[in-house]
Protein backbone atom coordinates (compact mmCIF):
# COMPACT_ATOMS: atom_id res chain seq x y z
CA UNK A 1 0.00 0.00 0.00
CA UNK A 2 1.60 3.61 -1.21
CA UNK A 3 0.38 6.60 0.97
CA UNK A 4 -0.04 9.55 -2.11
CA UNK A 5 2.70 12.27 -1.80
CA UNK A 6 0.35 15.19 -1.52
CA UNK A 7 -1.06 13.78 2.02
CA UNK A 8 0.32 15.07 4.94
CA UNK A 9 3.62 13.99 5.96
CA UNK A 10 4.44 10.75 7.18
CA UNK A 11 7.20 10.72 10.22
CA UNK A 12 8.60 7.82 11.91
CA UNK A 13 10.75 8.07 15.06
CA UNK A 14 12.80 4.75 16.22
CA UNK A 15 14.72 4.02 18.41
CA UNK A 16 15.87 1.54 20.93
CA UNK A 17 13.50 0.66 24.44
CA UNK A 18 14.60 2.91 26.76
CA UNK A 19 15.96 5.81 24.80
CA UNK A 20 13.51 8.36 25.95
CA UNK A 21 11.18 8.25 22.52
CA UNK A 22 8.17 8.43 24.48
CA UNK A 23 9.23 11.42 26.74
CA UNK A 24 10.40 13.27 22.96
CA UNK A 25 7.25 12.66 21.50
CA UNK A 26 4.66 14.23 24.53
CA UNK A 27 7.56 17.01 24.70
CA UNK A 28 7.16 17.89 20.78
CA UNK A 29 3.19 17.13 21.41
CA UNK A 30 3.03 19.95 24.15
CA UNK A 31 4.62 22.54 21.41
CA UNK A 32 2.74 21.25 18.35
CA UNK A 33 -0.41 19.87 19.02
CA UNK A 34 -1.24 19.73 15.52
CA UNK A 35 0.82 16.74 14.69
CA UNK A 36 -1.75 13.69 15.15
CA UNK A 37 0.64 10.64 17.15
CA UNK A 38 -1.06 7.24 16.15
CA UNK A 39 -1.91 5.02 19.27
CA UNK A 40 -0.65 1.49 19.02
CA UNK A 41 -2.37 -1.93 19.87
CA UNK A 42 -0.39 -4.17 21.83
CA UNK A 43 -0.87 -7.46 23.39
CA UNK A 44 0.91 -6.42 26.13
CA UNK A 45 -0.21 -5.88 29.46
CA UNK A 46 -0.70 -2.59 30.66
CA UNK A 47 2.24 -0.86 32.98
CA UNK A 48 0.86 1.36 35.82
CA UNK A 49 -0.48 4.50 35.11
CA UNK A 50 -1.32 3.74 31.33
CA UNK A 51 -4.46 4.25 30.12
CA UNK A 52 -6.48 2.38 27.69
CA UNK A 53 -6.57 4.26 24.20
CA UNK A 54 -4.13 6.83 25.16
CA UNK A 55 -1.16 4.79 26.06
CA UNK A 56 -2.14 2.09 23.66
CA UNK A 57 -5.07 -0.17 22.72
CA UNK A 58 -4.36 -3.20 24.61
CA UNK A 59 -5.51 -6.39 22.78
CA UNK A 60 -6.12 -10.17 23.69
CA UNK A 61 -3.36 -12.02 21.41
CA UNK A 62 -6.74 -13.39 19.49
CA UNK A 63 -8.19 -10.33 18.26
CA UNK A 64 -4.68 -8.79 17.45
CA UNK A 65 -3.96 -11.64 15.15
CA UNK A 66 -7.46 -10.98 13.48
CA UNK A 67 -6.42 -7.69 13.02
CA UNK A 68 -3.68 -8.73 11.61
CA UNK A 69 -5.52 -11.16 9.14
CA UNK A 70 -8.11 -8.39 8.30
CA UNK A 71 -5.40 -5.83 6.87
CA UNK A 72 -5.87 -3.39 10.02
CA UNK A 73 -2.21 -3.14 10.63
CA UNK A 74 -0.20 -0.19 8.35
CA UNK A 75 2.91 -2.01 10.33
CA UNK A 76 3.04 -4.75 13.16
CA UNK A 77 5.83 -6.65 14.82
CA UNK A 78 7.23 -8.67 17.43
CA UNK A 79 9.08 -7.37 20.36
CA UNK A 80 10.09 -8.85 23.49
CA UNK A 81 7.43 -11.59 23.60
CA UNK A 82 4.73 -9.10 22.63
CA UNK A 83 3.03 -7.40 19.50
CA UNK A 84 2.88 -4.47 18.45
CA UNK A 85 0.71 -2.83 15.75
CA UNK A 86 -0.26 0.96 14.14
CA UNK A 87 -4.05 1.10 13.25
CA UNK A 88 -3.96 1.99 9.89
CA UNK A 89 -7.70 3.72 8.65
CA UNK A 90 -6.48 6.33 11.48
CA UNK A 91 -3.12 7.07 9.97
CA UNK A 92 -4.29 7.18 6.29
CA UNK A 93 -7.73 9.54 7.30
CA UNK A 94 -5.18 11.99 9.39
CA UNK A 95 -2.72 12.24 6.63
CA UNK A 96 -5.49 12.82 3.78
CA UNK A 97 -6.77 15.62 5.48
CA UNK A 98 -2.73 16.67 5.38
CA UNK A 99 -2.23 16.64 9.17
CA UNK A 100 1.31 15.68 9.72
CA UNK A 101 1.42 12.20 11.59
CA UNK A 102 3.69 10.76 13.73
CA UNK A 103 4.58 7.07 14.72
CA UNK A 104 7.01 5.61 17.20
CA UNK A 105 7.72 2.03 16.91
CA UNK A 106 10.48 -0.54 16.56
CA UNK A 107 12.91 -1.14 13.90
CA UNK A 108 11.20 -4.21 11.75
CA UNK A 109 8.08 -1.49 11.82
CA UNK A 110 9.70 1.22 10.52
CA UNK A 111 11.41 -0.81 7.89
CA UNK A 112 7.73 -1.86 6.67
CA UNK A 113 6.47 1.62 6.66
CA UNK A 114 9.40 2.50 4.56
CA UNK A 115 8.97 -0.24 2.10
CA UNK A 116 5.31 0.84 1.88
CA UNK A 117 5.81 4.68 2.02
CA UNK A 118 8.90 5.77 0.38
CA UNK A 119 8.39 9.64 0.95
CA UNK A 120 7.64 9.00 4.39
CA UNK A 121 10.35 10.58 7.06
CA UNK A 122 12.80 7.96 9.69
CA UNK A 123 14.36 9.38 12.37
CA UNK A 124 16.39 7.19 14.72
CA UNK A 125 17.03 8.66 18.57
CA UNK A 126 20.02 7.30 20.44
CA UNK A 127 21.15 7.06 23.74
CA UNK A 128 24.66 8.75 24.91
CA UNK A 129 26.16 5.14 25.63
CA UNK A 130 24.62 1.85 25.63
CA UNK A 131 25.31 1.92 29.20
CA UNK A 132 23.34 4.38 29.71
CA UNK A 133 20.45 3.07 28.07
CA UNK A 134 21.26 -0.63 29.88
CA UNK A 135 20.13 1.53 33.40
CA UNK A 136 17.38 2.96 32.13
CA UNK A 137 15.97 -0.82 30.71
CA UNK A 138 17.21 -2.20 34.02
CA UNK A 139 15.66 0.84 36.04
CA UNK A 140 12.41 0.09 35.19
CA UNK A 141 10.74 -2.01 37.47
CA UNK A 142 7.69 -3.32 36.24
CA UNK A 143 9.58 -5.11 33.77
CA UNK A 144 10.86 -9.06 34.40
CA UNK A 145 13.85 -9.81 34.03
CA UNK A 146 13.44 -11.81 30.79
CA UNK A 147 11.91 -9.23 29.19
CA UNK A 148 14.74 -6.96 30.60
CA UNK A 149 16.80 -9.60 28.64
CA UNK A 150 14.81 -9.56 25.46
CA UNK A 151 14.89 -5.42 25.34
CA UNK A 152 18.16 -5.35 25.55
CA UNK A 153 19.25 -7.55 22.83
CA UNK A 154 16.92 -6.25 20.65
CA UNK A 155 18.34 -2.33 21.86
CA UNK A 156 21.52 -3.84 20.15
CA UNK A 157 20.15 -4.86 17.11
CA UNK A 158 18.17 -1.48 16.39
CA UNK A 159 21.31 0.28 17.40
CA UNK A 160 23.42 -1.68 14.60
CA UNK A 161 20.67 -0.40 12.20
CA UNK A 162 20.93 3.29 12.74
CA UNK A 163 22.14 4.20 9.35
CA UNK A 164 18.69 3.02 7.42
CA UNK A 165 17.47 6.54 9.03
CA UNK A 166 17.11 9.42 7.44
CA UNK A 167 18.58 11.12 10.62
CA UNK A 168 20.19 10.24 13.88
CA UNK A 169 19.89 12.43 16.71
CA UNK A 170 21.70 11.65 20.18
CA UNK A 171 19.13 11.70 23.61
CA UNK A 172 21.92 13.88 25.52
CA UNK A 173 19.58 16.43 26.62
CA UNK A 174 15.86 15.87 25.84
CA UNK A 175 15.33 19.40 24.93
CA UNK A 176 17.96 19.54 22.45
CA UNK A 177 16.84 16.69 21.13
CA UNK A 178 13.41 17.73 20.67
CA UNK A 179 14.55 20.67 19.11
CA UNK A 180 16.73 19.19 16.53
CA UNK A 181 13.44 16.82 16.01
CA UNK A 182 11.00 19.93 15.94
CA UNK A 183 13.64 21.21 13.14
CA UNK A 184 13.45 17.63 10.52
CA UNK A 185 9.64 17.67 11.10
CA UNK A 186 10.03 21.36 9.72
CA UNK A 187 8.84 23.20 12.24
CA UNK A 188 10.81 25.67 12.94
CA UNK A 189 11.12 27.13 16.34
CA UNK A 190 13.36 30.08 17.92
CA UNK A 191 15.31 29.13 20.43
CA UNK A 192 15.79 31.31 23.91
CA UNK A 193 18.23 34.09 22.89
CA UNK A 194 18.44 33.67 19.29
P1 LIG B 1 6.88 -0.65 25.07
O1 LIG B 1 6.45 -2.04 25.46
O2 LIG B 1 8.13 -0.24 25.78
O3 LIG B 1 5.75 0.34 25.19
O4 LIG B 1 7.23 -0.70 23.51
C1 LIG B 1 8.18 -1.61 23.04
C2 LIG B 1 8.61 -1.21 21.65
O5 LIG B 1 7.52 -1.34 20.74
C3 LIG B 1 9.07 0.24 21.55
O6 LIG B 1 10.27 0.27 20.80
C4 LIG B 1 7.96 0.93 20.81
O7 LIG B 1 8.42 2.01 20.03
C5 LIG B 1 7.47 -0.19 19.92
N1 LIG B 1 6.11 0.01 19.42
C6 LIG B 1 5.07 0.65 20.00
N2 LIG B 1 4.01 0.64 19.20
C7 LIG B 1 4.37 0.00 18.08
C8 LIG B 1 3.71 -0.32 16.84
O8 LIG B 1 2.55 0.01 16.61
N3 LIG B 1 4.41 -1.00 15.92
C9 LIG B 1 5.71 -1.38 16.12
N4 LIG B 1 6.31 -2.02 15.13
N5 LIG B 1 6.36 -1.08 17.24
C10 LIG B 1 5.71 -0.42 18.20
Amino acid sequence: MELSTDAGRLTVITGPSGVGKGSLVRELLKSHPQIWLSISATTREPRVGEIEGKDYFFLQKDRFLQLVSDGGFLEWADFAGNSYGTPRKPVLDHLSQGQPVLLEIELEGARQIRKNSPDSFHIFLAPPSFEELENRIRGRETDSDEAIQKRLFRAREELNAKDEFDAVIINDDLQDACYQVEELMGFTTKKEGL
